[in-house]
């Protein structure tokens, strides 16, 4: 086997397939971080560490969906039939207010979200209903259960509702909120490090020179680490050289997980990997056939204890936000204690033809609109993977298959939303 420049004998790329599926199998093996009790609110974006359980029948009691009035089915089953109104229930009334039994004949006026009496089966919409004193005529028959919530349909008391290693979205605080429960378990955010390579960049707060570049891939980086449930650690810039680069990427390695950025393609000052190489790295994959991100690499190295997984993200700041979505996310949520999440793809119709070369899988900075009935996406106008201006104005990628040259307008295409 040949060797590269910098000393790493090179194998063979992987097609986008087989690198996410060694990623996933890896992130398989991982442990996760240890549970913490939060408030629930500070919970936001990490992973349950518990499961959530129903602490009573939801609805506990059969709830009316409908402003109107509780009937029995079958009394009203004949056109415009007369009830008369014997009590009104609303919602969070006393189980004195509630504890009526509607007989033959009878109706009860009802809102939202009341208890359904014992005796009804039913709710009637107030609109379809006229009013005179006691005598609610009915202008439109319902099945018996219309417009009621059985009790405890939605969930038996002891449940589970929501499962370990579920996200907590606002979705999940809703039913924590519901079951009770002003605090969870969670799982602490991974500590993610994050190491930008390259002499010629220079931090944020400092003029850069007239051949240097702002480091922006820390940045870019740190949010999406945050976004995915990790805790950002942002190292000093390395320069391009072998001993600056051990000693940053040895301190990288005691986080839970490394992230670096520069120095993985083929050039002379890419000395990523010969450090990682010279520090024990195992690599499981140094390069996947897509665009951008091609030169990506990944693997775990073990300065003491268990070994620390890392990703060598290619430095142009496309590269890297992409590369982080497809290949770092599975390995963030394993550590965060979150279940496999597939991507995000949808399908829309294509704007404008697509030429793209092949042989790799593309993903094209691309904006999503349209309609309901007819959602589409169109590119960004782009000069590279260098051109993160361009990707500010995106919200997806096209996604190529390596085997397609010419996309047309208004084919269905796949999009990896952001
Ligand atoms: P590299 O992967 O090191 O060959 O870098 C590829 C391109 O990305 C070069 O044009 C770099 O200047 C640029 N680049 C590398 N690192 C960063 C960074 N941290 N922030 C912004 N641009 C970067
Ligand atoms: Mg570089």
């Amino acid at each position: 086997m040949t060797q590269t420049q910098t000393g790493v004998a090179p194998s063979p790329l992987l097609s986008f397939a087989e690198a996410r599926r060694v990623v996933e199998e890896y992130a398989a093996t991982l442990a996760s971080t240890a549970p913490e009790l939060l408030s629930l609110l500070d919970g936001v974006g990490l992973a349950l560490a518990e499961e959530l359980r129903a602490d009573r029948d939801f609805p506990p009691f059969p709830r009316s969906t409908r402003d109107g009035y509780a009937v029995r089915a079958a009394d009203v089953a004949g056109p415009r039939a007369r009830l008369r109104c014997v009590a009104e229930i609303k919602a969070g009334a006393s189980p004195a207010e509630s504890a009526v039994t509607l007989d033959a004949g009878e109706t009860a006026e009802i809102m939202t979200g009341a208890p359904v009496p014992a005796g009804a089966d039913a709710v009637v919409m107030v609109e379809y209903t006229a009013r005179h004193g006691d005598v609610v005529t009915v202008e439109r028959a319902v099945r018996a259960g219309e417009n009621v919530v059985a009790a405890a349909s939605e969930a038996r008391a002891g449940a589970v509702v929501v499962a370990r290693g579920t996200r907590i979205t606002h979705a999940t605080v809703a039913v924590a909120a519901a079951v009770g429960r002003a605090e969870v378990a969670a799982h602490r955010r991974p500590r993610v490090a994050i190491l930008a390579t390259g002499d010629e960049l220079v931090d944020i707060n400092l003029p850069p020179g007239p051949s240097e570049i702002r480091n922006s891939n820390s940045y870019s980086l740190a949010a999406q680490v945050y976004a995915a449930g990790g805790e950002p650690m942002i190292l000093p810039v390395a320069a391009d050289r072998a001993d600056e680069l051990a000693l940053l990427i040895g301190k990288g390695l005691t986080a839970d997980l490394l992230l670096i950025s520069g120095g993985v393609s083929m050039g002379k000052y890419d000395l990523v990997e010969p450090v990682l190489a010279s520090l024990g790295a195992r690599f499981l994959f140094t390069g996947v056939r897509i665009q951008p991100g091609k030169p990506v690499v990944f693997g775990d190295a073990a300065l003491r204890g268990k070994p620390t997984p890392f990703f060598g993200l290619p430095g142009n700041p496309v590269s890297t936000m992409v590369t982080f979505q497809l290949f770092v996310v599975p390995v963030l949520d394993a550590l965060a204690g979150a279940r496999p999440q597939p991507l995000p793809f949808a399908r829309a119709a294509l704007k404008a033809p697509v030429v793209a070369k092949t042989g790799l899988t593309r993903f094209l900075p691309s904006r999503l609109g349209g309609t309901q009935e007819q959602p589409e996406v169109e590119l960004v106008h782009w000069q590279g993977s260098g051109d993160l201006m361009a990707l500010s104005q995106a919200n997806c990628y096209i996604v190529v298959p390596p085997d397609r040259e010419q996309l047309t307008a208004g084919e269905a295409v796949t999009v990896l939303l952001f």
